[in-house]
């Protein structure tokens, strides 16, 4: 069985693991099918992240299908299941309330817990959710990354003719383009690189332009998802007064203009991730519509023997989503 291994920052290898163990109580072992290389893959393989652990395998956005269980797995042998790769307790304080994208013990997969880059992966059933059959493997892998924009939306509306910036066109940026224009947004992304103009120009009416083409332009909504000290300073101020800005990106601390934001009638929120299984279902529920167009957001696709390439290619940021076929 064929898995990717961090052993340190900057050191990822692929490994032959004899035989995994077996699913226990309510585990399952599932054969992944698809997995989708994130911006956080890569900032863990380059140890960015203060709560990264190592040795780990990576990979949290993925798909597969069960094929052991143990004797009290929530869902049955043949079942495709995307996984949720953040857990939840269900008992904190935060979880009580639903707001499982909190929870005090949060774990990640591929962070701090092992992922699933790999041909099998064992969880506990708790952490993933049924597929519909329409729904290809391919295109279900992007169900998590989408289900960090479905939550981002919540904090604000966006309806017909609701001008929209997405400061940033990596993955999450183009998700969310893509389902503002859905919705009948107005629709401009700004990013520094042409070739993610190229992309989202193919998502529709969407504008594209670089960052200092909106200066002194306002938006009802601004959505920060580039992640950076100047994307987020250049989202506050595209906010209209009384508009808001959902924030994304993990950002690093920022000065925010207090006196503008409170003058101007503003909000801005945090958003992180997603509630199980609300945002995952609400996706899900997105992706039956095929009146959303997503497609140029998949990029290109690998064997995971090519991990390598595949690395490659998500580090150079001229591409949206490069995923991993573990089938090959
Ligand atoms: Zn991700
Ligand atoms: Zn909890």
């Amino acid at each position: 069985m064929l898995q990717l291994y961090v052993r340190e920052p900057n050191d990822l290898t692929i490994r032959n693991v004899e035989s995994l163990r077996r699913p226990e109580n309510d585990e399952v072992k599932i054969k992944v099918s698809v997995g989708g290389i994130c911006g956080s893959d890569l900032s863990f393989l380059n140890g960015k992240f203060t709560h990264g652990t190592y040795p780990l395998t990576p990979g949290h956005e993925l798909v597969g299908t069960i094929i052991e269980c143990g004797d009290k797995a929530l869902y049955e042998v043949g079942t495709r299941v995307v996984v949720l790769p953040n857990t939840y307790c269900g008992t904190c304080a935060y979880c009580q309330k639903g707001q499982t994208n909190i929870c005090a013990n949060k774990q990640s997969f591929g962070i701090n817990k092992d992922g699933g880059f790999a041909e099998e992966f064992v969880l506990s059933s708790k952490f993933v959710l049924p597929l519909f059959d329409e729904l290809t493997d391919d295109r279900a892998v992007i169900i998590e990354p989408f289900a960090v924009v479905v939550r981002a939306f919540k904090k604000v509306t966006i309806t017909k003719g609701t001008s929209v910036a997405i400061i940033g066109g990596g993955t999450i940026g183009l998700l969310a383009a893509a389902l503002a224009n859905y919705l009948g947004a107005d629709v401009t992304v700004t990013d520094i690189n042409p070739k993610k103009h190229s992309i989202v120009e193919e998502l529709g009416p969407v504008r594209a332009v670089y960052p200092e083409a909106i200066e002194g332009e306002t938006f009802d909504i601004v959505i920060e998802a580039a992640g950076t000290v100047a994307s987020f300073k250049q989202a506050v101020q595209a906010i209209k007064p009384g508009g808001s800005m959902v924030a994304v990106g993990i950002v690093p601390d920022v000065e925010i203009p207090a006196t503008q934001i409170v003058r101007n009638d503003q909000t801005i929120y945090g958003s992180i991730i997603y509630r199980f299984p609300e945002d995952y279902e609400e996706t899900i529920a997105y992706l039956k519509d095929p009146d959303l167009y997503i497609d140029p957001i998949f990029s290109l696709t690998f064997p995971i023997r090519q991990y390598e390439t595949a690395f490659e290619k998500a580090q150079s940021g001229d591409y949206a989503k490069i995923t991993l076929d573990f089938k090959k």
